[in-house]
């Protein structure tokens, strides 16, 4: 199977009106879109998506973040779209990101970054059980041999 991975759009994307751009940003890239869900989840389920993250002095804060309203949470596919996603949305501190990428161009303070993406391809399927247990969608783009040699 080809390669997936997990993004999510956080609270203050959806807030900011920032589904569509960030959506159009990895359609044109040339990558699949395979799930998608406007979803509100609760702490136990943002700390289970965290929990590498639990002993760290911001994971409180972190939690209430991404509880605090809607996230979009989609798996996307393509080759290479872990390292290329996490391209697209650029360095953690959005004061770091370049311009042109997702947080450069949208983002400030790294407490509001906007977007998620899996680091790795083992992150991807393990975020991608979590948040998608259904398992994403089953099509393939008729464009497909206009994007792949
Ligand atoms: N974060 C934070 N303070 C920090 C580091 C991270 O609030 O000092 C938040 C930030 O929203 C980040 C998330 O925790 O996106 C997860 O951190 P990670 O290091 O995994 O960064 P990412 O993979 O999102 O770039
Ligand atoms: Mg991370």
């Amino acid at each position: 199977m080809a390669e997936q991975t997990f993004i999510m759009i956080k609270p203050d994307g959806v807030q900011r009106g920032l589904v569509g751009e960030i959506i159009s940003r990895f359609e044109k890239k040339g990558f699949y879109l395979k799930g998608l869900k406007l979803i509100t989840v609760d702490r136990p389920f943002a700390e289970r998506h965290y929990s590498d993250l639990s002993a760290k002095p911001f994971f409180n804060g972190l939690v209430e973040y991404i509880i605090s309203g809607p996230v979009v949470a989609m798996v996307w596919e393509g080759k290479g779209v872990v390292a290329t996603g996490r391209k697209l949305i650029g360095a953690t501190n959005p004061l770091a990101s370049e311009p042109g990428t997702i947080r450069g161009d949208f983002a400030i303070d790294i407490g509001r970054n906007v977007i998620h993406g899996s680091d790795s391809v083992e992150s991807a399927t393990k975020e991608i059980a979590l948040w998608f247990p259904e398992g994403p969608a089953n099509w393939q783009s008729s464009l497909h041999s206009w994007i792949y040699e």
